[in-house]
């Protein structure tokens, strides 16, 4: 590899580039690491020697758009890049560090291409071409992907440690993965009472492997970016036993999760607080009530606020009451998505009609004391769909579809493929 000598490229350029952007502003040029060195290198074969590539990468709070104002592409070659990028690779997901880099012909000081590192084996390059008038003709989006294959992993194991989590993480599985794993399993069970000591649990892979060579010896390569969960399953003496399979709908179809095998998805959502700061005076169950010295179920939690405090809804949905009653006071209810119900007495004021779509943590009121409160506070309550009551801290999931006609019939098919890959494993 010629890496000395792109090196010199990469770092002498920088001083040109700010020459012609007429830019006095101080930039770092990153090291390029080996992928992109090589891309760099196949494309200064197309493009001849008298390329400036300028490396970047996402910082905190970013997107795609930053990075480009950075390399210092134009307002409208920004939008068609995008465009074209969008089309082929997901930018919805880009975490602080993904690396992108702008090309530059120095002949001509235009814009040669802008090109995505996604990740070791795949390149996302948006490669421009300009008229005879020097004027920006046209963008075309190139993917550059080394061989790879895909093959199946069951991971099998006991929990020994506290948290499945920590079992996970000594297994030597992504991260990613295994946090997925808990969120998917924590929507049915409630680990932090109820995991105990040699639960078993299973995690079927789909895991993409690709040859590298590490001084000059092949080696096989995981790419963990890559990894997908088809199915988990845990059993425990007080857990119970649930299995959940991957359902895949259709490329950003938001049906894409994982489900059990009724339907029910397993999206692990928590609930967002219903204020900014967050003191119980009074938690779920039974009491004796501050105004009327009764003992009485307290049908949520009270948290303290001062009156005129912003209350958020804890998830989207849809507002089914907005009215005043002299017990609830001014008081607001949301149905979710799940068919579950959350509710908000004593305020001060109502800013959401019946019928309005909120989303989580919009504004929907200001808490008070109206109706029979005995001081300022924010009594939230949860409600079933079966309209029975149940402790609002232990509602964990919120927002799940179920799925029901075609989809249903479909994810059971992929539900038999999961059973057979699993099969196939589990003989081995
Ligand atoms: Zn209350």
């Amino acid at each position: 590899m010629q890496g000395w000598g792109m090196k010199v490229t990469f770092i002498a350029i920088i001083a040109l580039l700010l020459a012609i952007t007429g830019c006095k502003k101080k930039e770092t040029a990153q090291v390029p690491d080996e992928v992109e060195s090589v891309v760099v290198e196949e494309i200064a074969e197309v493009v001849a020697d008298t390329i400036f590539v300028w490396l970047d990468s996402i910082h905190r709070g970013e997107g795609p758009f930053n990075v480009m104002e950075r390399l210092r592409i134009n307002r409208n070659l920004r939008q068609r890049i995008l465009y074209e990028l969008a089309n082929e690779a997901d930018l919805t997901t880009l975490r602080v560090g993904e690396r992108f880099a702008a090309v530059y012909d120095l002949d001509t000081a235009r814009l040669w291409g802008f090109i995505y590192f996604q990740d070791v084996i795949t390149t996302h390059r948006i490669q421009l071409s300009y008229d005879e008038d020097g004027a920006f003709a046209d963008a075309i989006h190139v993917l550059d992907e080394k061989p790879h294959t895909m093959r199946h992993r069951l991971i099998r194991g006991a929990l020994n440690h506290t948290t499945l989590d920590a079992e996970l993480r000594s297994m030597e599985i992504p991260p990613r993965v295994g946090q997925a794993a808990s969120n998917i399993l924590e929507c049915k069970i409630a680990f932090r009472t109820d995991a105990r000591i040699g639960d078993e649990f299973e995690l079927l892979l789909a895991e993409t492997t690709f040859q590298d060579t590490v001084d000059g010896v092949a080696v096989e390569r995981t790419l963990d970016g890559r990894t997908e969960l088809l199915f988990v399953a845990y059993s425990g003496v007080r857990a119970g036993s649930v299995r959940a399979y991957k359902f895949f709908d259709g490329d950003k179809s938001s049906y894409n999760a994982h489900y059990t095998e009724d339907g029910e998805a397993l999206i692990f959502s928590g609930l967002r607080y219903p204020l900014d700061r967050i003191h119980i005076t009074s938690s779920f169950g039974m009491r004796r009530h501050p105004v009327t010295g009764r003992s009485a179920m307290h049908n949520g939690v009270d948290y303290r606020a001062r009156a005129g405090t912003p209350v958020y809804a804890v998830a989207e949905g849809r507002v089914t009451k907005s009215a005043f009653d002299n017990a609830s006071g001014n008081y607001i209810a949301i149905r979710h998505n799940d068919g579950y119900s959350s509710y908000y007495l004593h305020l001060s004021r109502r800013s959401v009609n019946v019928g309005a779509n909120v989303r989580a943590r919009q504004v929907i009121g200001l808490s008070g004391n109206t109706g029979l409160s005995s001081g300022p506070h924010l009594h939230f309550g949860f409600r079933r769909p079966n309209g029975t009551w149940m402790n609002p801290l232990s509602k964990r999931m919120i927002a799940t579809p179920r799925l029901t006609g075609e989809k249903l019939d479909n994810l059971k098919l992929q539900i038999e493929d999961i059973r057979r890959i699993y099969s196939e494993l589990d003989g081995a």
